[in-house]
């Protein structure tokens, strides 16, 4: 016997027929000798509509009942999900989170799935069941209701295939896939076949809204592998494997990028050590993320220029911190809203050298004007102005062998 746990996202239970669909698609993976534990979203827009109604009754929405009305739309989703099952002669039934239990830890809003209760759902499937468990969602040890964060069920779906010990992990969606780069910027992007759960980590933390990191994460550690494929197609998908780096031929295999980012520089800050931690200590106590940072070599004046990036809706809030904090001295602070980080991706560049020059030769060809740089292992990003991000992904992508 194997086990598959199949997840699908908001779009692909976006509507009744489309719920319909997705039946008939479950049906399809059901035999005898393969058994089934469905995941499900809430069905698009449902989750967002939520989070609207909770804002138009209160300010400042209890944290807690946030959760319990956030998570009511997976409720719905599974099921309808379940009905129609039902509706085409399979056995199957619904169930809630608390109901698992999938106890979670940690803050409502964020918390991460600790422990999921096995027997009734295993007890089901050995009966010729398919279970249908709410994805995004679970229950805290004091008995409140938990979520997950957005884009939370494939968190779920992971979890399952972990505690389930699963053979397989479907997740389905409303693209074929992981794509090369974003389809939209370039005709030319590619679906990927085959990806390293480290080069999905860093797409998808890079921008690329494929799977939450965090998600990727948690398959990456427990070693699952998984499929993303089209809920509309019937076309192959991409897989998520360990290790992509010994079959892949092409140095980088994907190209990401954000637009939601801030540079902020302080001008003329005092060099002497400690000053750096000075400035970013506050940031970090207020769960402000800091992602690039560069800092000039100071001349013989003794000061030094510090820029670093961070998510664009921080940047009053940050430029705040950082004016109150009486620990640091510097001339002046300035920030710039339209840059937007550039990244090329790929397991490959290990082993490949002069990836970093053909990269700055390219941009620069095109008179693309670098301002920040930050690499790992596996990665290179720029921070350029937002308003070259196009011609900067098509010539990467051209570049680097993608199209
Ligand atoms: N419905 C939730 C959201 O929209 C969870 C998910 O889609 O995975 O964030
Ligand atoms: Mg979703």
């Amino acid at each position: 016997m194997s086990l598959t746990i199949l997840k699908f996202g908001g779009t692909s239970v976006g509507s009744i027929k489309k719920i319909s669909n997705v039946a008939k698609l479950i049906k399809k993976h059901y035999t005898k000798k393969n058994k089934l534990i469905i995941v499900s979203s809430a069905m698009s827009g449902v989750t967002n509509d939520l989070i609207k109604k909770s804002k138009q009754i209160s300010k400042n929405f209890d944290k807690f009942e946030y959760d319990v009305l956030l998570s009511s739309g997976e409720q719905i989703a599974c099921a309808l999900l379940s009905g129609a099952l039902l509706d085409i002669g399979l056995k199957s039934r619904s169930w809630l989170s608390w109901q698992v239990p999938i106890i979670t830890y940690g803050d409502n809003k964020s918390s991460r799935i600790v422990s999921i209760n096995k027997k009734e759902i295993l007890n089901y499937i050995n009966s010729g069941g398919i279970p249908i468990v709410t994805g995004f969602q679970g229950i805290s040890n004091k008995k409140r209701l938990t979520t997950l964060g957005r884009g939370g069920s494939d968190a779920t779906a992971i979890s399952i295939a972990k505690f389930f010990n699963a053979d397989n992990c479907i997740i389905y969606t409303d693209v074929d896939g992981v794509y090369t780069t974003d389809p939209k910027l370039t005709k030319k992007a590619k679906k990927i076949d085959k990806i390293s759960y480290e080069e999905i980590l860093e797409m998808a933390s890079l921008g690329a809204k494929v799977m939450a990191p965090s998600s990727v994460q948690d398959a990456m550690i427990n070693d699952i592998d998984i499929n993303i494929k089209s809920t509309f197609t019937n076309n192959d998908g991409t897989k998520i494997y360990n290790n992509q780096s010994k079959f892949n031929k092409n140095p980088i295999t994907g190209i990401a990028f954000t637009k939601n980012e801030s540079k902020i520089t302080l001008l003329g800050v005092v060099d002497r050590p400690g000053v750096a931690a000075s400035i970013f200590k506050p940031l970090a106590d207020n769960q402000i993320n800091v992602d690039m940072v560069i800092q000039n070599i100071s001349a013989n004046t003794g000061l030094t220029d510090i820029t670093f990036t961070i998510m664009r809706d921080e940047v009053k809030n940050c430029v705040k911190i950082l004016k109150d904090n009486k620990k640091i001295s510097y001339k002046k602070i300035i920030h710039d809203d339209n840059v937007s980080k550039v990244s090329i991706v790929g397991a490959g560049m290990i082993t490949t050298p002069g990836i970093t020059y053909r990269m700055f030769q390219a941009l620069a060809k095109k008179k693309i004007n670098i301002m920040v740089i930050s690499t790992s292992e596996i990665k290179i990003s720029v921070l350029i102005s937002q308003k070259n991000i196009k011609k900067a992904i098509q010539i990467l992508h051209k570049e680097f062998d993608l199209d």
